[in-house]
């Protein structure tokens, strides 16, 4: 069997760094909030460019706490709107609701997956504060027509990195285009911690300050506590171990791109369609994503021939259960998509021969 991912691969390349890096932590005492926190979110500050990165729990924490600074600071307010776009994993939505913000949902565009910059403007009102963007399966979304709208209105704008990390646009890297970013280092995603772990980046010092406290109690002190803050703290052991891992993400990439580069110029049945990329720095393949009327073939055909295969998403966010407000929208696009869309096998340590045998059974599907 061919699976989708070999996180146990993964891991294994640097076995030896992680289990020092985790004895070091051990060996240290010292647990929560230290010197490997500190240290990662300066190495990881740097690696995106930006003044600041605030470890945090995870990925949803991360966007959840961005929104909520905001309303701590008195530049969001309780059911002011958020546009974002309608395809996402539900936890951008669910940072906005957790918030009692109001998710604005608007189509992609069915080629790059990403918000559809063009629908954006449509769909501002006098109660829209921010626009919460989501580079989907590691493509870059249109950075500059959003920043564009974005100064144009006053909005706010939110980058969900938790599938782009590294990902490069106009020379610069997602976590420093908007105004803050979210990052998730789920052990899936492309750089995965051994664990759950999220950070923040941003340049605003202010935020960052916010953000601080807001992740520790809402305290900057010890005990003396200015906001009703959570505990959503990055811990040492996973800072460690991401320390680690953060010097091999840009050759992780590379070896996607090498994968993916391969798929786009060998998979060649007409009633599969590829995905598209404007540009090669900006796609780190988190997923490689195709499209086909005939999904739930393809799955059975794929999976008959050793090959395992995982649909992002199959239900998209505004039909589950947990948003019956939102049930009755109309969203062709995203509904379309999220019936068509199949993530194939991809990561940095598939072998020629996995990559060929799937592009050969691809290609003989009819
Ligand atoms: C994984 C993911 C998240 C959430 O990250 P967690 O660390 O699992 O909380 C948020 N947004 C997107 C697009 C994701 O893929």
């Amino acid at each position: 069997m061919i699976p989708f991912l070999d996180l146990k691969a993964i891991n294994h390349q640097y076995q030896q760094a992680l289990k020092d890096a985790a004895a070091r932590v051990i060996d240290s005492g010292w647990y929560i909030l230290g010197e490997e926190v500190a240290q990662f979110e300066s190495e990881f500050a740097a690696y995106c460019g930006t003044e600041f990165c605030i470890g945090v729990a995870n990925g949803l924490d991360a966007l959840t706490l961005i929104l909520r600074a905001w309303i701590e600071q008195g530049q969001l307010a309780e059911g002011d709107e958020v546009i974002v776009p309608a395809n996402t994993y539900i936890a951008s939505i669910l940072a906005i609701t957790e918030n009692r913000l109001k998710p604005v949902l608007v189509e992609p565009d069915p080629e790059t997956f990403n918000l559809d910059p063009t629908l954006v403007e449509q769909h501002i009102s006098d109660r829209t504060r921010a626009i919460l963007t989501v580079h989907l399966y590691g493509q870059v979304s249109g950075m500059d027509a959003i920043m564009s709208i974005a100064r144009k209105h006053n909005l706010k704008v939110v980058e969900d990195c938790a599938q782009a990390h590294g990902a490069c646009y106009q020379g610069k890297k997602v976590g420093s285009i908007g105004d803050a970013a979210g990052f998730s280092f789920y052990p899936g995603k492309n750089l995965g911690a051994l664990g759950d772990a999220g950070a923040i980046t941003t340049s605003d010092a202010q935020l960052a300050e916010t953000l601080r406290a807001l992740r520790n109690y809402g305290s900057q002190e010890k005990y003396k506590n200015i906001y009703q803050g959570v505990n959503s703290r990055l811990d040492e052991m996973q800072a460690a171990l991401l320390r680690v891992k953060l010097q091999y993400l840009d050759s992780e990439i590379n070896a996607r791109r090498e994968v993916a580069s391969y798929y786009n110029k060998h998979l060649l049945n007409p009633i599969i369609e590829l995905p598209i990329m404007h540009d090669s720095n900006a796609h780190v393949w988190h997923l490689y994503v195709v499209r086909i009327h005939e999904r739930d073939r393809l799955v059975d055909y794929l999976s008959e021939h050793g090959i395992q295969t995982i649909v992002h998403y199959p239900i998209p966010p505004h039909q589950q259960g947990a948003y019956e407000n939102l049930n009755g929208i109309e969203l062709p696009i995203s509904e379309m998509l999220h019936r068509e869309v199949l993530s194939l096998p991809i990561s940095p340590v598939m072998m020629s021969d996995q990559i060929s045998k799937i592009t050969m059974a691809i290609n003989s599907f009819q």
